[in-house]
């Protein structure tokens, strides 16, 4: 039977390919029979996991007596106590093992079982405290699941994603409950032509990814995982969010020309490639590109860019267990500094926390978006960051390197960052290590009190990047990640119009290059509109970048600003939307 779903698109083109039903970070594991003889080996690798976790807790457990004395100190050591005793419960050390035997499942898919059973007695609970313990039972568990993941075996998830995606065809169509970035990442060195998800919001990072993917993406479809079934055949049409669930020959044949026709418009755009971006009255535009690792620069140079915006650098950190290391990440700067042969390269310190979170031992748990994120991680793990700015110091000799300071909104954020790069170049002076000390350093306005305390940034900082995707995110209160708010994400809300307008405004008028590197920069509904307001600077998805650099060719600025103006001073989205729409036509 062929029927359609909607959703989110958030990421444009059609893929037509055969469904994958993957499990994502979260608890969806995956369910398998063993052959009767394998059992034993799988209670054996069950117990490893849970031995590697108890391992875990004993090393933070060291960890907090050794570096957290103090305040707090007896909170995270409680803390460690109660996930051993959850661990060592017969519920969880005897029960998954039971069910192994008894039903030849694998070991993910026993201890989902059990968790489920369990968080089921939680809430029937009256007593507040025991019922929320429900959050440290589901963090255990997944402590155990990426102990089991690291173990290998056919059934784990997070690194086992590739193996598993490794043999299926080039027209895989991923189908998840939810997908994070760190499970996205790995869709590049794999053949996935599209993916399709129940949750996520348009400017989640998983989103982001996708469009830097240039695959066909939509999320928040809500029930997608469980009225699909494994290699069934599906349309994905990224650009108006809907999937078509089993077409007939008619409705192949109508998408197969219009995916034609996405792929022929592609390929007259890719022929702007080595055009100067220049407005047709003559004003220069430099168009750089976002990249997530160091091989995207492939892409970045294909594209046309002049430049890399956003090197978002927390993706190196992603889908392991340890940290990189100092050398590891000078190499990866420094491939990336040299690949694009002295044209800028903006590198931007570990933007952890909120959807991308470091899969370590020492995690406790995913900050949240107004949490110990980006800067605010780098400048409570001190060690972490000097060992980040120490590499992208050494690596700035082998090109036009920059540092880009994420999620910054105080005077004592830009104080302190200020000082740690300092510390770092005082190190590798004394060191006598070969070191770039003359390299830029900028601040991300992605935080409302940024945009709006704005002459404080200016007079410390080298250059500006405004983060849009955030702005919008802290401006509105909106989630990015959740899609129930999704249709509240507005870049058009006048409050996020005018503090866009005034940073560019204050950047320009106090001579301080200023850039955009949200989703705004590479949407080419928003071109006109940022270059009205003085943007002279975008940074976007190389797959974005063509389609921007027409929009600029085709547009006249002398005729532009007038028509900005009257967006700005319009207060009713109606108007908004149909200035807007005159803009681009
Ligand atoms: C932004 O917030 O707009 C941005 C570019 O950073 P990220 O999307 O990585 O949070
Ligand atoms: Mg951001």
């Amino acid at each position: 039977m062929s029927f359609s779903l909607h959703g989110l698109g958030v990421s444009g083109g059609i893929a037509i390919g055969h469904v994958h039903l993957m499990s994502s970070t979260s608890l969806e594991v995956d369910h398998y029979q063993l052959p009767e003889e394998f059992t034993d080996r799988e209670v054996k690798r069950y117990e490893r996991a849970l031995d590697a976790v108890k391992a875990e807790l004993d090393r933070l457990e060291t960890d907090i007596h050794t570096t957290h004395r103090g305040e707090g100190s007896g909170e995270m050591a409680a803390f460690v106590t109660v996930h051993r005793m959850i661990l060592d419960d017969p519920s969880f050390s005897m029960t998954p093992k039971e069910t192994i035997q008894r039903t030849a499942c694998n070991a993910e898919w026993a201890l989902k079982l059990q968790f489920d059973e369990v968080i089921a007695h939680f809430d029937e609970m009256s007593d507040e405290y025991l019922r929320e313990r429900k959050t440290d039972v589901r963090q255990v568990i997944e402590r155990v699941i990426a102990a089991l993941s690291a173990e290998g075996g056919e059934g784990g998830q997070g690194n086992a994603l590739p193996e598993k995606l490794r043999e299926r065809q080039a027209d895989t169509i991923v189908v998840a409950h939810d997908l994070s970035p760190t499970d996205v990442i790995q869709f590049k060195d794999h053949q996935v032509s599209a993916f399709i998800t129940d949750l996520g919001g348009a400017t989640s990072h998983t989103a982001i990814l996708a469009r830097s993917l240039a695959i066909p993406a939509i999320v928040a479809l809500h029930t997608s995982r469980e009225l699909l079934r494994e290699d069934e055949i599906i349309i994905v049409d990224g650009t108006q969010g809907v999937v078509v669930v089993n077409p007939d020959e008619t409705v192949l044949a109508e998408y197969r020309l219009k995916q034609h026709q996405w792929q022929l418009e592609n390929q007259k755009l890719a022929r702007i490639r080595t055009a100067v971006a220049e407005t047709l009255d003559g004003v220069h535009i430099e168009l750089h590109a976002n990249i997530e690792l160091p091989q995207d620069i492939d892409a970045a140079i294909e594209s046309g860019a002049t430049g890399i915006g956003l090197f978002r650098s927390e993706f190196l950190f992603l889908n392991r267990r340890d940290l990189p290391g100092e050398d590891e990440q000078y190499e990866a700067y420094r491939r990336v500094a040299e690949g694009m042969k002295g044209r800028p390269v903006v590198i931007r310190t570990l933007d952890i926390g909120a959807d991308k979170t470091l899969s370590g031992p020492d995690q406790l748990s995913a900050a949240s978006a107004l949490g110990l994120r980006a800067i605010r991680y780098c400048l409570a793990e001190p060690a972490v960051f000097n060992t980040q700015l120490r590499a992208i110091l050494r690596a700035a000799r082998h090109g036009d390197v920059r540092i880009l300071i994420p999620m910054l909104a105080s005077h004592g954020e830009i104080r302190q960052s200020l000082a740690a790069v300092q510390r770092a170049k005082d190190q590798l002076k004394d060191e006598h290590r070969k070191f770039n000390d003359d390299v830029p350093v900028g601040g991300m306005i992605e935080v409302p009190a940024a945009a709006i305390a704005l002459p404080l940034f200016l007079k410390q900082l080298d250059f500006l990047s405004i983060g849009t995707n955030d702005l919008i995110q802290y401006t509105l209160a909106i989630d990015r990640t959740d899609d129930s708010v999704a249709h509240l994400y507005d870049p058009m809300h006048p409050a996020v119009l005018h503090l866009v307008a005034s940073v560019i405004r204050q950047s320009t008028i106090a001579k301080v290059p200023v850039a955009v590197c949200g989703e705004m920069a590479g949407d080419v509904r928003f071109t006109r509109l940022l270059l009205g307001f003085g943007l002279r600077d975008y940074s976007m998805h190389p797959a974005n970048l063509p389609r921007v650099k027409q929009r600029i060719l085709q547009s006249d600025l002398a005729a532009i600003e007038p028509q900005v103006t009257r967006i700005l001073q319009a207060d009713d989205p109606d108007k908004v939307q149909s200035l807007l729409d005159k803009l681009n036509a």
